[in-house]
């Protein structure tokens, strides 16, 4: 049994909220839900408020698309590491990741969520939520 549910966590991030774990036995924090901490494998974790910000670690921009994302090109896919610890992955909000480049690691970002309409290959998903990274500083 998770903490939170990934239900909780999408609609959570579709209101602008990132909800993670905090383990009760060793303090870290744990996103998206896992069934177990991240840190020490306890099972001991509560649900909490995530800041919703953090840094991008690395990024990639992809012009050619799998089958099905052709709509979505060009999309930026980043990871971010989060103020509590946790990295997780996103797509960042950005037009011009090419002519940036480098300059983009360890940008603040904010966190939101956004829906995009289901892929193909996964015809049972019913939504498709996926975490949006805005840059705070203007580029
Ligand atoms: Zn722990």
């Amino acid at each position: 049994m998770y903490a939170i549910t990934f239900k909780e966590f999408y609609d959570s991030l579709l209101e602008g909220k990132l909800i993670g774990m905090r383990c009760l036995d060793c303090g870290a924090y744990t996103c998206p839900p896992k069934a177990v901490c991240d840190e020490c494998g306890s099972k001991n974790l509560e649900k909490t408020l995530m800041s919703g910000r953090g840094r991008i670690t690395t990024f990639t921009t992809t012009y050619i698309a799998p089958m099905g994302y052709d709509k979505e090109v060009p999309y930026t896919v980043a990871m971010v590491e989060l103020e509590e610890g946790p990295w997780i992955v996103g797509r960042l909000e950005i037009e011009n990741a090419d002519e940036i480049g480098q300059e983009l690691l360890g940008e603040e970002v904010e966190v939101f969520g956004k829906e995009f309409p289901t892929e193909m290959f996964y015809p049972d998903k019913k939504r498709r939520v996926v975490p949006i990274f805005r840059l705070l500083r203007k580029f």
